[in-house]
């Protein structure tokens, strides 16, 4: 089999087919050209990554924190020197404009910055003296294998809220990354490589489904980070769990913004439509509802279809292109279709991306902006998660209605208010259930020091992502308390439960 434009395995530090011969297509967005075929690993070749990290858990396991935090600065100054090299393969495989792509490194390598600060955040703690001539303290060792298994909106970024703080806190990793753009992941592979990353600790098996249960049911792996959609979040972390795994699953999104009438219009439809529209709204923290809260409608309304009008699309490779195009002609199809269905259900297309043609990219996946007035809660673009450049518009009367809409939905990601009233902001804040609140900012994606991670349908298990929750994950923590008495010091031992003295 060529490799020259079949997309291999990484393995205890080298490419490699191992048995696999299944493919998937790897396509270019912008021009509708299937760039490569990437392989789809059968359970022996997960088997033969879960070897290769096995085995160098022995050594880096027991690395010591400095050796770590040494290849972490080199593997930050390399993603660092490389960016833009990984953000066009980015833009290549995804579609996503490139300098959204280079937003999405940036993003990924401010957890890598994180995790360079491992030394103080693997301090334990220390108890002095906790009974007479008896001391106490607390640290915490890795867990072993870990994996990860990532989707196609984020190929750079996602894997990059895992990786780096799972092996800086001294464990082996195995990525599974979205088969629709799987190269940024072999890029990272080479530069862990270049930054003295020893062989194995790294490694990369592409797949379907069949590698993901062949992750979620080897006994030698001991926790699973996924991220990807509601349906298969809640079966990895049920697969998961029952296998005796820590695992931690961040789902899909219907995330809902509320325009207050006293907020700056202007403003807020200038961020709501960068919110839906951008890539092309294939972005968990997307903007897909915008709650247009009483006499806020009508004004915003005449904005955002001027606002959503204005976007440049085109392929992401030109610099001109604000907005790329889908990533796959199948998720093209979904969202034109659910488009066609919220105009047969009632809503109101008031500016209509389907159809699109971008001169020069007639076969490209594009849609174009879509905003959809009048959208009720019954209708399938407010149930389903469009993942698309769709805004749906509600109106509800007052911002208690709007409050109790958005905790009726089953996700729970992100959210956002638009006001200029604190006291309305604080109530919304404090009684919207949702895990990552904007106010006045429409996408709230926390920063590496902080953990990401949703509430409801959009996040399984008791971890959030990256920050101090991820440091958490990927460690346990061990409890140790100790004394050494001098020879002759009499015993006290008793049969009675311990106390202090
Ligand atoms: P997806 O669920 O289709 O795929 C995610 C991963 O699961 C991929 O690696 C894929 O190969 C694997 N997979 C797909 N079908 C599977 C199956 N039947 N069994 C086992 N594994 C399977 O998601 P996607 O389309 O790649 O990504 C988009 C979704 O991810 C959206 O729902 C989006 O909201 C969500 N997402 C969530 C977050 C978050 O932080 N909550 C972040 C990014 C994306």
């Amino acid at each position: 089999m060529s490799i020259a434009t079949t997309i291999p395995h990484w393995i205890g530090g080298t490419r490699t087919s191992g048995v696999s011969t299944r493919t998937s297509p790897v396509w270019n967005p912008a021009t509708g050209e299937r760039q490569a075929d990437v392989l789809l690993a059968e359970p022996s070749d997960v088997d033969a990554a879960v070897a290769a990290a096995t085995a160098a858990f022995e050594s880096w396991g027991e690395s010591s924190i400095s050796t770590r935090v040494k290849v972490l600065f080199a593997f930050r100054e390399i993603v660092n020197r490389r960016a833009g090299e990984l953000a066009a393969l980015v833009t290549d495989e995804h579609g996503k404009v490139l300098s959204d792509a280079a937003g999405e490194v940036q993003r990924g390598l401010e957890v890598v910055e994180f995790a360079c600060s491992i030394p103080t955040l693997s301090k334990g703690a220390y108890s002095d003296q906790v009974s007479t001539d008896i001391d106490s303290f607390t640290f915490r060792q890795p867990l072993g294998v870990c994996a990860g298994i990532t989707p196609f909106n984020f190929p750079a970024m996602v894997p990059m809220w895992m990786f780096p703080i799972a092996i800086a806190t001294g464990n082996t990793f195995v990525l599974k990354p979205s088969e629709r753009d799987p190269s940024a992941a072999m890029l990272l592979a080479e530069m862990w490589a270049e930054a003295g990353l020893p062989d194995g600790v790294f490694n990369v098996v592409h797949g379907d489904k069949v590698a993901v249960d062949a992750i979620l049911d080897h006994p030698d792996i001991a926790a699973v980070s996924f991220v990807g959609s509601t349906p298969i979040a809640r079966y990895v972390h049920g697969r998961g769990t029952a296998n005796g795994k820590r695992v931690q699953a961040l789902g899909g999104a219907k995330n809902h913004a509320i325009v207050l009438p006293d907020a700056d219009m202007e403003f807020a439809a200038h961020h709501l439509a960068a919110a839906a529209f951008g890539s092309a709204g294939e972005r968990c923290m997307a903007i897909s509802a915008a709650l247009a809260v009483g006499s806020a409608g009508d004004h915003l309304m005449e904005l955002l279809d001027a606002q959503a009008r204005a976007v440049k699309v085109g392929p992401g490779r030109d610099a001109a292109s604000e907005m790329g195009p889908i990533v796959t002609p199948e998720s093209r199809d979904r969202i034109v279709g659910l488009i066609d269905s919220g105009a047969a259900q009632g809503a109101q297309v008031r500016v209509d991306g389907r159809g699109l043609v971008v001169p020069g990219h007639e076969n490209g996946f594009f849609v174009g902006p879509t905003v959809l007035d009048h959208v009720t809660t019954e209708m399938d673009v407010y149930t389903n998660e469009i993942f698309g450049p769709v805004l749906s518009v509600l109106r509800p009367g007052d911002v208690d209605e709007a409050i109790d809409l958005i905790n009726a939905n089953p996700y729970g990601n992100g959210t956002a208010v638009f006001t200029n009233s604190g006291g309305a902001a604080r109530r919304f804040v404090r009684g919207v259930k949702v895990g990552m609140v904007g106010v006045n900012v429409p996408v709230p994606v926390p920063m590496a020091y902080h953990s990401f991670g949703g509430w409801k349908d959009s996040l399984f298990g008791e971890h959030h992502m990256h920050g101090p929750e991820g440091v958490e994950f990927y460690t346990r923590a061990k409890v140790v308390t100790q004394r050494w008495p001098e020879s002759g010091t009499p015993s006290g031992a008793s049969l009675d439960m311990p106390t202090a003295r």
